[in-house]
């Protein structure tokens, strides 16, 4: 984040995180386990093998946890997720984390009327199916039952395997919409979507990678609804809360602020560091982003096939941008802030306004190439496009937000990026299987390596469980 907005945030009452540091000394210690990150996929690691009396250190990277979850209070009641905010059907690990933690979930707001807008017009429209045309909504209805379909024949556990794998992993999403959908409008609406999925354009994305992840959701339908899919209730408080809770258990088991960037495996333990402290570890487990892992230097080398994950991996870009109101005007008009716009810079928004609350907040989320090019501009002019966009959409009074805020995670340097990462084309038919597999002692965790909700914090929470097994084991 910007140090502005950071001190903007802060004028609205933001507590700071407790922070820790490691003494040199802690390398006289032999730690069972060392997780490496301290978003959901390591937090939840670390408790379950803290439950099995393993003795256990997180390192984080960062002063603060929750990694791609991140939420700011903006006031009193209101707050903002600045990265991973809906949980839906399916994400029973996350519902379940919740309850523990005690935090209370509500459902995405959806009363009223969404606005499609294309050439430059607004199309005010009830329920789920944008006005598109009739021959471009059959279009769009019939490809996304084959996009589904051709999703469901891959196998969760080993899309990799698939007699068709290696000829889908050659073609790009991109060209896999352009055979499949000959209606125009349909073919636009579809590429904004999976590009909304996956942050990335869509002829760089495979084909197989794309189906496999919607398969690992349920269904590109399911990403993409909320009534009964994964965009159905958000969380009180933010869904960093929930990291919070895992923190608050671990205590000072999580030390912030603190970088790896070597592992070396020696005979009988590892030593996992940077140049101003080390720890030994019977075992090591990294939650990093496979791009962030090559800030890391493993000794000896990983295997040629990690490594050639690692290096062809590029995470997404997304932005997501808060605009706080007084109210939420909108709500007036009979609208429900939902909005797609096929041509304006906002391409997807939502009403995020915190139930008993006053005021309104609309969120937005801008992807791929449309992301990259906007953070090419100054806070200031982004800003402006931004809720120059809004006006168009909800009246001039979008103009004039209390507060606004945006932030894009590729300018992170400890996750790079988001929602998650994807191969380069022909990578992940080849190498797919190496993903999530043990090199000696070093584990691998995070969302990315997940068979179910890849890209998902479902996925992140599934994998931190999976890797605490995999260790104890
Ligand atoms: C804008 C945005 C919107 C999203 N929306 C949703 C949503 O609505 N629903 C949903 O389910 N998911 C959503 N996601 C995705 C979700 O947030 C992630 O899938 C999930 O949080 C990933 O968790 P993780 O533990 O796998 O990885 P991360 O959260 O990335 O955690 C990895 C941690 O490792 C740390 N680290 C990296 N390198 C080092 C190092 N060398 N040493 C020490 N520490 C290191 C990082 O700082 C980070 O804390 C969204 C993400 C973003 C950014």
């Amino acid at each position: 984040m910007q140090r502005k907005e950071f001190l903007k945030l802060a004028a609205f009452g933001l507590a700071s995180l407790p922070f820790y540091s490691l003494s040199r000394n802690d390398g006289d210690e032999l730690y069972d386990v060392v997780i490496v990150g301290a978003g959901l996929s390591g937090l939840t690691a670390a408790r379950r093998l803290a439950e099995a009396n393993k003795k256990i250190l997180v390192l984080e990277a960062q002063d603060r946890v929750g990694g791609r979850t991140w939420s700011q209070q903006v006031g009193e009641k209101d707050f903002i997720d600045i990265g991973g905010q809906w949980i839906g059907k399916g994400h029973d690990a996350m519902y379940r984390l919740v309850a523990e933690a005690g935090l209370k979930t509500f459902p995405t707001f959806t009363n009223g009327k969404s606005i499609l807008r294309k050439d430059a017009e607004n199309k005010i429209y009830s329920g789920d199916t944008p006005p598109l045309g009739f021959f471009a909504l059959l279009a769009t209805q019939k490809a996304l039952n084959r996009f589904d379909k051709a999703a469901s024949l891959l196998s969760l556990e080993a899309p990799w395997q698939a007699s068709n794998a290696v000829a889908l992993d050659d073609i790009s999403i991109g060209s896999w919409i352009d055979a499949t959908i000959t209606n125009k409008n349909a073919r636009t609406l579809i590429k904004r979507m999976a590009e909304g999925e996956l942050c990335q354009p869509v002829e760089k994305i495979s084909a197989l990678q794309a189906l496999a992840a919607a398969n690992a959701t349920g269904s590109f339908r399911q990403a993409e609804k909320v009534e009964d899919g994964a965009l159905r209730d958000r969380i009180f408080g933010g869904a960093q809360g929930v990291s919070h809770f895992l923190h608050r258990q671990l205590k000072d088991l999580v030390k912030l602020n603190s970088p790896i960037s070597f592992v070396k495996q020696l005979d009988h333990y590892l030593v996992i560091g940077n140049e101003n402290f080390s720890v030994r570890a019977k075992k090591v487990i990294i939650t990093a982003p496979l791009p962030i892992v090559k800030k890391i230097q493993f000794t000896p080398s990983l295997p040629k096939e990690k490594q050639i994950l690692i290096d062809s991996m590029e995470m997404g870009t997304v932005i997501k941008c808060h605009a706080v109101y007084a109210t939420p005007f909108w709500r007036a008009q009979g609208l429900n802030g939902s909005v797609t716009c096929l041509d304006e810079a906002v391409e997807l928004a939502v009403d995020n306004s915190v139930p008993g609350s006053e005021r309104g907040i609309i969120t937005s989320l801008i992807h791929a190439d449309r992301a990259k090019s906007l953070l090419k501009l100054s806070d200031e002019e982004r800003k402006q496009v931004l809720l120059n966009a809004y006006a168009k959409l909800f009246g001039e009074q979008a103009l004039l937000p209390q507060l606004y805020h945006d932030y894009s995670f590729t300018n992170n340097p400890w996750i790079g990026g988001a929602y998650s990462g994807y191969f380069k084309t022909g990578v992940f038919s080849q190498y797919g299987e190496h993903i999530a597999k043990p090199f000696g002692n070093i584990y691998w965790a995070g969302t990315e390596t997940s068979t179910l909700f890849k890209g998902f914090m479902e996925g992140a929470v599934l994998s931190g469980e999976r890797v605490a097994k995999e260790v104890i084991s």
